[in-house]
């Protein structure tokens, strides 16, 4: 027998005070493969029992000294004595012990005598059940360790009594006492966070139903407020049939595991200073953009920019206070880049655009989704707008410019390596020029970026330069024959590029937010010019005066009108404000307001470039308008396109209905003038009879219209087939 098998022989104590009986039982059990120990009387077994630890323990009960009963309770009192099978060994007349000791906690009886097999089976039974339990007892408490520590726990539900019988482990990980745990799945529901329930419980109900495993990630909101993440592996309880009868699921707490997760995903994406994308990350947003704009036909840009001088800041102010500033730096940008975002197209995340930091004091922007590569311009003046207000760190105000260079797919590189090396180009090339400032990498497509950025910057200093210069159009009267009225048509003399229409600047303008401003200062000059002409001796001549969309909307317009008028002493009857449909109606409440208010003054109100906006009959009517002004696009077919022709027609048989004026601009030829006065259109304006002329040609030219009698070609009506 080897020693193992020495160890693993089950232990029986046999404690009788009569040492023939205690024989006989010892023999029989060793001859059946126990080991045996022997005690004499109880307190012998107490001795012997606290060195050997029998397995089982077979007790007399009537003994002189401490009786078997007194023994058998004093046992249990043993360490280790609790769970040992003690079995009394009694004469078959003795009903009272055997009563009284059970009370003492006895496992079992044997009636002497007794048959030497049935002595052994009895006690073989009872030691393997006694190794099953201690084997059962043992695994069962390593399972609760090996859960507890890690944090495992495991429920079972009964979805016919939606009972839910959980480990106290469960109770544990949510933080609770296991008597105030939900004994049922509808209250462990309650638990659940509202967003993730409808998952469970479809996961279990689905388990159920196809018998296959699931597993679940979700939120427990506990009542203290705190918030679990758990992880649930659900596995269905079979029954004999085969069938489903619940479902038994662990739990497992996966918190910290996620704040982990969590944590190296953010060392791994992010700069850890100030909290913005790094190298890594952004490198991939790049990728997505450029994708995205691919297929979107979208413009992408990437901003390289650099703080000036800020190894100086860094090197006398400290480290501390440059990492201060790098934080505070980040926060601004983040602001410019979420503005940029809040207009982008569309919410697709891809589409977003994305900041980092690249180390030291570079940092980048991604702008995905835009429309022109202006758009990034817009950017960098609002990144530098942002920087230029001083930083306060600690007891300093620290002052910084930054220097951007801008590169935009696919113009000018189609991957992350391409676009950065241009954009850094393009940062170089500011910073050679003197730095704090921003420039596109060069390429035919952002030379018009320049170009129009370059006018921005010659706009802001035109009007005070006095580059502007109004040009007057006459417009004749188809009954009479006579110039009615002039509309004054801005141009820009730049001091390079000589003059500018205004199609080439007035979007700018407004752009710029300078519209309200210019428009003030053309009505001036306008009503100035046309007040000298009433002076002349031309008291009926109007004069006709375009209104931008932001003079429109800008709430000083009826004073500006009022005081202009008051001012050059122009006669307000006189005065005619062409406004386009689009700038009326965007919003048309505030708009009829505005155009009764400038009534009440005198003034005219004509509607420009009519039919090329969205105005109904219905609506007009709501308007209180003069004038009708047919837009060149109509006239410009009139001869010949039936549609145009109709349309024209048709306004003006309109408008004469409102009770308005119709005029017609951009008439060039003798039928298209023929048409209008056959329909019965009033007024006129095109090439036909002049150019825009320059101001101090404007009344030569009304002299000699009247001297050569030239408006007889004007009134003379030639028949011509409709
Ligand atoms: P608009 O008010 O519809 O002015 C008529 C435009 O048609 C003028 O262009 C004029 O030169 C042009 N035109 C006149 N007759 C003919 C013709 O027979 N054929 C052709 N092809 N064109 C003709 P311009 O001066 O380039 O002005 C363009 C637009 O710019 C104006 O259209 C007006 O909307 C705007 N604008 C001009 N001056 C001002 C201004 O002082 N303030 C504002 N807010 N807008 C202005
Ligand atoms: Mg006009
Ligand atoms: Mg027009």
């Amino acid at each position: 027998m080897s020693n193992d098998s020495a160890l693993d022989q089950p232990v029986i104590l046999v404690v009788d005070d009569d040492h023939v009986d205690r024989a006989l039982i010892c023999e029989c059990l060793k001859s059946a493969d126990f080991r045996v120990e022997e005690a004499v009387d109880g307190s012998h077994a107490l001795e012997v029992f606290r060195t050997v630890h029998p397995h089982i323990v077979l007790l007399d009960v009537g003994m002189p000294g401490m009786t078997g009963i007194e023994t058998c309770a004093a046992l249990r009192h043993l360490p280790g004595g609790a769970q040992v099978p003690i079995v009394m060994v009694t004469g078959h007349d003795d009903t009272d012990s055997i009563a009284h000791s059970y009370e003492a906690g006895a496992s079992d009886f044997m009636i002497k005598p007794f048959h030497p097999l049935i002595l052994t089976q009895r006690i073989r039974y009872l030691s393997r059940a006694t190794h099953a339990f201690l084997a059962l007892t043992k695994s069962a408490a390593q399972l609760r360790y090996a859960q507890s520590i890690a944090g495992l726990g495991s429920w079972e539900w009964d979805p016919r009594s939606d009972a839910l019988q959980s480990t106290d482990q469960v109770a544990r990980i949510f933080g609770m006492r296991p008597e105030h745990f939900p004994k049922s799945f509808t209250g462990f529901l309650e638990l659940i966070h509202p967003e993730d329930r409808t998952v469970v419980q479809k996961s279990l109900h689905d388990g159920l139903t196809t018998k296959h495993h699931c597993s679940m990630e979700y939120r427990i909101c506990l009542p203290n407020g705190t918030q679990l993440i758990v992880e649930s592996q659900a596995r269905p309880i079979r029954n004999d049939l085969h069938g489903v009868e619940g479902m038994a699921v662990t739990i497992h707490d996966i918190t910290s595991r996620k704040e982990a997760e969590e944590k190296i995903h953010s060392l791994a994406y992010y700069d850890s200073l100030t909290g913005l994308a790094n190298r890594h990350l952004f490198k991939d947003r790049v990728g997505q953009a450029l994708a995205y704009s691919q297929r979107h036909q979208a413009i992408a840009a990437v901003l390289f920019m650099d703080l000036d001088r800020f190894k100086v800041i860094n090197d006398t102010l400290g480290h501390e206070v440059g990492d201060q500033l790098l934080q505070e730096v980040a926060e601004r940008l983040k602001n410019c880049v979420r503005m940029s975002d809040s207009v982008a197209r569309d919410t697709d995340p891809t589409s977003q655009s994305c900041l980092a930091r690249l180390g030291g004091d570079e940092f980048t922007v991604l702008l995905n989704n835009l429309t022109h590569s202006e758009d990034a311009a817009c950017v960098a003046q609002r990144i530098q707008r942002e920087l230029a207000e001083p930083f306060h760190l600690g007891q300093h105000d620290v002052f910084v410019t930054a220097t951007i260079g801008i590169a935009c797919f696919p113009m000018d590189g189609l991957d992350l390596e391409a676009l950065l090396k241009h954009a850094d180009t393009a940062m170089y090339s500011v910073k050679s020029l003197g730095r704090n400032g921003y420039k596109f990498y060069s390429s035919s497509m952002n030379q018009h970026a320049e170009q129009r950025f370059a006018l921005e910057a010659d706009l802001r200093r035109a009007l005070d330069r006095d580059e502007f210069m109004i040009c007057f159009q006459p417009l004749i009267d188809l009954r009479t024959g006579a110039i009615v009225k002039a509309e004054a048509l801005i141009r820009w003399h730049h001091p390079s590029l000589g003059i500018l229409p205004p199609g080439k600047f007035l979007q700018i303008v407004e752009d710029v937010g300078l519209g309200p401003r210019l428009g003030e200062w053309v009505l001036r000059a306008a009503c100035t010019q046309a007040r000298s002409w009433l002076a002349a001796g031309h008291p009926s001549i109007q004069l006709a005066v375009n209104l931008s969309d932001s003079q429109f909307h800008d709430a000083q317009l009826t004073d500006i009108v009022a005081n202009v008028l008051a001012e050059t002493k122009f006669p307000s009857e006189l005065l005619d404000l062409e406004l386009t449909e689009t700038i009326m109606f965007r919003s048309p409440e505030h708009a009829i307001a505005t155009l009764q208010s400038l009534r009440i003054l005198g003034v005219e109100l004509s509607l420009d470039d009519f039919g090329t906006g969205f105005s109904s009959l219905r609506h007009l009517q709501q308007y209180p308008l003069n004038a009708l002004k047919i837009d060149q696009s109509f006239i410009r077919n009139i001869a010949e396109n039936e549609r145009d022709a109709a349309i024209t027609r048709m306004v003006i048989a309109m408008a004469h209905g409102l009770g308005l004026r119709t005029l017609a601009e951009g008439v060039e030829t003798q039928e298209q003038l023929d048409f209008l006065r056959e329909l019965g259109c009033e007024v006129v304006q095109g090439f036909i009879l002049s150019q825009p002329l320059a101001a101090d040609l404007f009344l030569p030219f009304v002299a000699k219209h009247i001297a050569t009698g030239a408006g007889r070609r004007f009134t003379s009506f030639r028949r011509f087939a409709l």
